[in-house]
């Protein structure tokens, strides 16, 4: 039977679990508000303000970048979101308004104002009579309007190769403090012996600094006298270079 090379499962492991960046909970959180912040400005500053009313002029770096960002977090076509809040303007607390809490209730526009926004957005006179001044160009007519939900997709993408499939908050390595987990590899290879065909036991959070560092070497050494009797010297000093994540 063939059996799967640990090194690899272990770093496939350690991305689910903690991503590329490894970060803490509060980066986490830090992260999730900043980009929700852009996005807000992206709704209020480009597609409000300078798509929907013409009160400001964008500069085409700002304004592309608005549009990039709107196509990968929220998958809106610009011509959409600008004619259906024109409508709304021009037929507000109306049958016409798309969102009139008038005349379709308070409860069925705050919970299901994407349902009612998905709805208008398919009007073709909708789009045609309000829809003008938006941007058509190559890239709105071959990226952002005919592949409107694979933005979202990608950023998908982004976020889990970012933060991993569970996201979970890595804790501080229990010898040195360090948030980095050791690299799956060695931390397969020393738990193993490295041999690649056994199979290794689970492996504890210590850091990535390397067993050259003291503070590695002075954290291993430490765990070892802690799990080892007094007596043992002799086989101390052998597990103490067999690896730092036994503990
Ligand atoms: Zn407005």
């Amino acid at each position: 039977m063939m059996l799967p090379d640990w090194a690899v499962l272990n770093a496939a492991i350690d991305w689910l679990a903690n991503g590329l960046w490894n970060l803490s909970w509060w980066q986490v959180v830090l992260y999730t508000l900043v980009t929700t912040h852009i996005t807000i400005a992206a709704v209020t500053i480009f597609l409000h303000r300078s798509r929907a009313h013409r009160a400001l002029d964008l500069h085409a770096v700002p304004s592309h970048f608005f549009r990039l960002w709107l196509w990968l977090g929220t998958g809106m076509v610009t011509k959409e979101w600008v004619a259906i809040h024109r409508k709304h303007h021009a037929k507000c607390e109306t049958e016409e308004d798309p969102h009139s809490p008038q005349t379709r209730g308070i409860e069925t526009v705050l919970w299901r104002g994407a349902e009612l926004y998905r709805a208008e957005a398919k009007v073709p006179e909708t789009m045609a009579k309000f829809g003008h001044g938006t941007p058509n160009d190559w890239i709105e007519r071959n990226l952002y309007t005919r592949y409107s939900w694979q933005g979202v997709g990608l950023m998908l993408i982004i976020n889990l190769a970012l933060f991993g499939a569970i996201g979970r908050p890595s804790g501080p390595c229990r010898c040195c403090g360090s948030r980095s987990p050791p690299p799956a590899s060695s931390t397969a290879s020393a738990t193993t012996g490295a041999t690649a065909t056994s199979r290794p036991r689970t492996p504890a959070p210590t850091c990535r600094r390397g067993a050259s560092s003291s503070a590695a070497k002075s954290c291993t050494t430490t765990t070892t006298r802690t799990r080892r009797p007094p007596s043992s010297r002799s086989s101390r000093t052998s597990s103490t270079s067999a690896g730092s994540t036994s503990a």
